[in-house]
């Protein structure tokens, strides 16, 4: 509530004004009605429909995420996941994995090729449930 003499606002069931301290009439808080939940657009709807149409293709994104590890993501929008699987995929998959299957004369291959197919199969999973978490980007 305003004080009368001052101006200043109090809480509404202040005694004293904390501005000048002038004793303030003694009143029931105003009821100030809340605002209206319809005003709200409705929980779980986020995008208007028609509003928003996808902007990147599924199919484009495995492509590039089978072509190389982190394309995928990249290309999804998560530039950061993708370059850190980018650069861990290269350095792992790439610099240690191949030279270690010819060092070993291809037995390495059993090891990396398991490592290789859990690092797709983890990579892919993740990034299918990432885009169909938005349907309003991917198509
Ligand atoms: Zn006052």
């Amino acid at each position: 509530m305003k004080c009368s003499s001052c101006g200043a606002s109090n809480r509404p069931n202040a005694r004293f004004c904390r501005g000048c301290g002038e004793a303030l009439p003694a009143q029931p808080a105003p009821n100030v009605p809340k605002a209206a939940p319809s005003s709200y657009p409705p929980a779980g709807v986020p995008y208007a429909a028609g509003t928003w149409q996808p902007t990147k293709d599924k199919a484009i994104a495995y492509i590039l995420e089978i072509l190389l590890l982190g394309l995928g993501w990249i290309y999804a929008g998560e530039t950061g996941t993708g370059i850190a699987i980018l650069v861990g995929w290269i350095i792992v998959g790439l610099m240690i994995g191949i030279p270690v299957d010819l060092a070993t004369g291809g037995l390495g291959c059993l090891c990396t090729v398991p490592m290789a197919i859990v690092a797709y199969g983890l990579s892919l999973t993740r990034l299918s449930k990432y885009m169909n978490a938005r349907p309003h980007i991917f198509r």
